[in-house]
């Protein structure tokens, strides 16, 4: 049955002479796979370039088959401010490949649906605040939120020093460590962070100031949470070349 919906594009590729294959992320349908048959033909039903991270408008036939046909294309918007920024592009860059690795095929989340429109509005004022806001935003809408209160071992509210163990998905307690190597000690004040940012709209969490050693901590804490739950190769030291302020050390080049 034939369906509308909007979606941003993740990327496309070209298929024969006339045509072109996307993938794309969807507010109802989340990620599809979508072929524009005649797409270099300018159709009239086509009023859109499909650039990567462009937010359109689509008709489109679901099936059971992994590539669906998309009939009719719009333009709703395009984010132009990317153009003129490597930096604001390497985030939104960012954004979308891991969308690309992270979500399963018609896997839909309106969540963070809305999390990646409201983050590409965010990385026009400060691109910097929008990466870290992303971030954990969307582990928490992935289903693998990391627990930045209570003592994963022993459930205690901690007050004290904050060790996070990546493989247990939160904070031990001064006493629970002691009995595991696998952790990492974290400031205070990125404990709280994390934590205002989890519960607090992107609006009201964006007027939160984040130093630099607390950018770095979450930096850290998240690459290797992602890692340790989804194979996302490089894409994290490629796309922290821009925003995370030690990204020299972790990379060479682009
Ligand atoms: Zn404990």
């Amino acid at each position: 049955m034939i369906k509308k919906d909007i979606g941003f594009v993740l990327k496309r590729f070209n298929f024969g002479e006339t045509s072109t294959i996307a993938t794309l992320y969807l507010h109802n349908f989340g990620k599809i796979r979508g072929i524009f048959k005649g797409f270099y033909r300018q159709k009239k039903e086509f009023s859109t370039s499909l650039d990567i991270f462009s937010l359109n408008e689509f008709i489109f036939y679901p099936k059971e088959s992994e590539i669906w046909l998309v009939s009719q294309a719009d333009l709703i918007a395009e984010f132009s401010y990317l153009k003129d920024s490597l930096e604001k592009a390497a985030v939104a860059g960012f954004f979308f490949k891991l969308l690309d690795k992270t979500m399963q095929l018609w896997d839909k989340n309106r969540y963070i649906f809305n999390l990646v429109f409201h983050c590409m509005r965010l990385i026009e004022k400060d691109y910097t605040k929008a990466f870290y806001l992303f971030l954990i935003k969307f582990l928490t809408l992935a289903g693998i939120k990391p627990e930045l209160n209570h003592c994963i071992i022993c459930q205690k509210l901690i007050k004290g020093p904050r060790f996070f163990s990546t493989r247990r998905g939160g904070l031990l307690c001064f006493e629970c460590c002691k009995n595991y190597k696998d952790y990492k000690s974290i400031s205070k004040e990125t404990s709280k962070a994390f934590n205002y940012i989890q519960n607090n709209s992107i609006a009201v969490a964006s007027r939160l100031q984040l130093s630099s050693h607390c950018q770095k901590e979450i930096a850290e804490i998240i690459e290797k949470f992602l890692a340790y739950h989804f194979d996302l190769g490089n894409l994290f030291q490629r796309s922290l070349l821009f925003p995370h302020p030690l990204a020299s050390k972790f990379v060479s080049s682009l």
